[in-house]
């Protein structure tokens, strides 16, 4: 017997396997609902403009491990004020922990490990549904998870009752996606985060923060971060942030994780501690992404071009809700499809069943998860009618 033989083929990942399907179906017509990130109206990835002028800046420099802590310090610097607000007193205090992270999915994972050494007997809520990827994360870090109420499938939004009369134990971790909520496009409204904000301090629960996608919900950076009026009721919370989607930087893997806390010495032990994780993890972050990032964030005219940009990605996915929308209507749907613009970011939960989707895929070549979820991202001008067609023709 040899070493490995024992070792069978790990579980397909819901979300890459759909753009395998896609990738082997040779149809001119083919649509790829699947992937998570922004495309332009061609169907093609963006190199933002903010980016290209970044990479200009800083070519040439030499990323020397001397310079990498300052890179990194500066990044994180740059990170918290544009989650928390730059005026904000906890930046300005210094009441932070922040350490760069591999993405998103690294400052998730990070904070996992980081809650299972300090609460060891913690469990973990999340939303129901969430991101797939969250239930592998804690469950490596081997943090127990459970669920509260979110979605409603009947109206295709927030089930807020359910949300509130929720039981987890008092000081329990509960994950909220505050924008541009994955897979459903649901969010709270800024008076609905105030009453949760209001609940978990009375029950004295922990709020982390998993911020993919800040400013493509609204298209303005600061709207999409209404849920961090959760520091106006003391919460100490944690925030995962990427740069992935909204500077259209996922190959470069940039991230932060920022863990609030009572005054600047916790802070200190705190950073320590996720240095500490992190060093035997992966050792640390790569540079290029953190310093494109804070030339970005730190430049006036650069930030200003960035804004813009979110503001042109978030535009065109509202516009092709719209007429994704009215397409279907046009067609005389008996399905009422109003959640497909009430629904916001990058997904629509469509309400496509598993078999409408796989009918989808087979008959008409267009693919996405099975739970229904279409990443509105590949939707353009010169799809949206054959897909309203499409999708019309397997709910009829
Ligand atoms: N959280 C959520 C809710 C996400 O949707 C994603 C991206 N799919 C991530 C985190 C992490 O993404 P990344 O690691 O690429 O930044």
């Amino acid at each position: 017997v040899g070493w490995w033989d024992h070792v069978g083929v790990a579980p397909k990942d819901p979300i890459n396997g759909v753009t395998e399907a896609f990738l082997v179906d040779c149809s001119p017509n083919k649509i790829n609902l699947g992937v998570g990130a922004y495309r332009d109206d061609e169907g093609k990835p963006v190199v933002l403009q903010c980016v290209r002028e970044a990479e200009a800046k800083i070519a040439g420099s030499e990323f020397l491990e001397s310079i990498s802590s300052a890179v990194s310090s500066k990044f994180v610097e740059e990170s918290v004020k544009l989650v928390y607000g730059k005026d904000s007193d906890v930046v300005n205090e210094g009441r932070f922990s922040g350490i760069q992270a591999l993405s998103g999915t690294g400052a998730c994972r990070l904070f996992a490990e980081f809650q299972r050494r300090f609460y060891p007997k913690s469990r973990i809520y999340f939303p129901h549904p969430t991101w797939s990827n969250h239930h592998n994360i804690w469950r490596d870090a081997q943090i127990p998870e459970s669920t509260f109420h979110y979605y409603h499938p009947n109206s295709k939004g927030l089930n807020f009752a359910a949300l509130m009369s929720d039981n987890a134990p008092d000081g329990s971790f509960f994950l909220l996606h505050p924008c541009a909520h994955n897979p459903t496009g649901v969010d709270p409204t800024e008076e609905q985060w105030r009453e949760i904000s209001c609940q978990f301090k009375a029950k004295n629960h922990f709020p982390f923060f998993d911020m993919a996608y800040q400013g493509l919900a609204s298209g303005d950076l600061d709207s999409d971060a209404q849920a961090i009026i959760f520091l106006e009721d003391g919460h100490l919370i944690g925030c995962a942030q990427s740069f992935a989607k909204n500077m259209g930087l996922y190959g470069h893997r940039v991230g932060c994780l920022s863990v609030l806390c009572n005054d600047a010495k916790q802070a200190v032990a705190i950073k320590s501690q996720l240095q500490h994780i992190a060093r035997a993890m992966y050792g640390g972050p790569p540079i290029h992404g953190a310093l494109l990032v804070s030339t970005i964030l730190s430049d006036l005219d650069k930030k200003a071009l960035w804004v813009k940009e979110v503001k042109t990605m978030a535009s065109r996915i509202q516009k092709m809700r719209g007429s994704l929308r009215a397409c279907l209507e046009e067609l005389g749907s008996f399905v009422n499809w109003e959640h497909i613009t009430n629904q916001v970011g990058l997904f629509c939960f469509s309400g496509l069943t598993a078999d409408q989707v796989d009918r989808l895929a087979t008959e008409f070549h267009i693919y996405m998860t099975r739970d229904g979820r279409m990443s509105m991202a590949g939707v353009t001008t010169g799809n949206v009618s054959y897909l309203a067609n499409s999708i019309h023709e397997v709910t009829v």
